[in-house]
């Protein structure tokens, strides 16, 4: 895969500029993490050599030293959270066609389709988009530069904590805006590098991953939304999922009673995720929701 050069990933459309920051030290993975003084995205860098051999079945099987969790196991918890995003989804749009991008093995967007909506995966993995497909969730294989899709075709495109995966940030943005229709909303949750978490944690947080080939804050979404037309935003911190539906999925890796005590560490966590300090959320994980078009002061509500 060839590297793109710094003018060809700014998110902003500007240049790049990018000084080694530290070698992450989270659980050793000790990553070279490189911060762009223009506009404040990290990288890492040099990538794996080989991205899909990250993805194959032992990162879905937890075997992978840095795993996704198998989804497929516990469904039914996992359907509470995915359940609380699609009736936020549709407080803005009631119907129409969702494309997930990173949408492994079919979980959110198989509610979807009971929800109504139109669905769409596209997945890099074979393994997960083969299982997809088995259950009647059309995946397509492969990278979003490659995908078949037409231009301004969905009402709405999610990404779930996928962004930080794609190798060219100002191409992965470029494509997902053109996906969209006017008026498209476009959902990207990721960690936010300005979150005091992130800032405190410094080369020790848990974000940093081998997989993890881009590290976002709030603003250079934001101004990379605007650069796109996308003006209008709402941005949830920690996430868009209701504390209820989080208590509810975490009870699928539970075991016994004493378990439930990590229900405070989740509701201090949910809380917490809303509070901001000298203008910066106190925790690093958010989302955020951009309308393709339209006029700033709009409101969809
Ligand atoms: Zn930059």
């Amino acid at each position: 895969m060839n590297e793109p050069n710094e003018k060809e990933i700014c998110p902003l459309n500007k240049n790049c500029n990018f000084h080694f920051l530290y070698n992450s030290t989270f659980n050793n993975y000790n990553l070279p993490i490189y911060l762009c003084k223009t506009c404040g995205l990290q990288k890492l860098f040099p990538r794996p050599s080989q991205l899909e051999e990250l993805y194959q079945k032992d990162y879905y099987h937890g075997t992978a030293s840095f795993a996704y969790t198998d989804e497929r196991k516990n469904y039914h918890f996992h359907s509470y959270v995915w359940n609380s995003r699609l009736k936020l989804i549709q407080k803005y749009k009631r119907q129409g066609s969702i494309l997930e991008v990173g949408s492994s093995f079919g979980g959110f967007l198989s509610r979807a389709k009971e929800f109504g909506f139109e669905i769409q995966g596209i997945e890099l993995s074979e393994y997960s988009c083969k299982y997809a497909n088995s259950i009647g969730i059309p995946t397509f294989q492969g990278v979003l530069e490659n995908a078949p899709f037409s231009k301004e075709n969905y009402d709405i495109i999610v990404l779930n904590e996928v962004i930080e995966h794609l190798p060219n940030p100002k191409l992965s943005l470029d494509i997902l805006t053109n996906l969209l229709k006017p008026n498209g909303l476009l959902i990207i949750q990721t960690a936010n590098f300005d979150g005091w978490q992130a800032k405190k944690e410094s080369s020790e947080y848990h974000y940093y991953l081998p997989g993890h080939l881009f590290y976002y804050t709030e603003s250079v979404l934001r101004n990379a939304f605007i650069e796109r037309g996308i003006h209008r935003m709402k941005i949830y911190y920690g996430s868009d999922i209701s504390l209820y539906s989080k208590l509810m999925k975490s009870r699928g890796s539970f075991k016994n009673a004493i378990d439930y005590l990590r229900w405070f560490k989740t509701a201090f966590y949910h809380f917490k995720s809303k509070l901001k300090w000298k203008s910066y959320p106190l925790t690093s994980g958010f989302v955020i929701y951009g309308f393709k078009g339209g006029r700033l002061e709009e409101r969809e509500e």
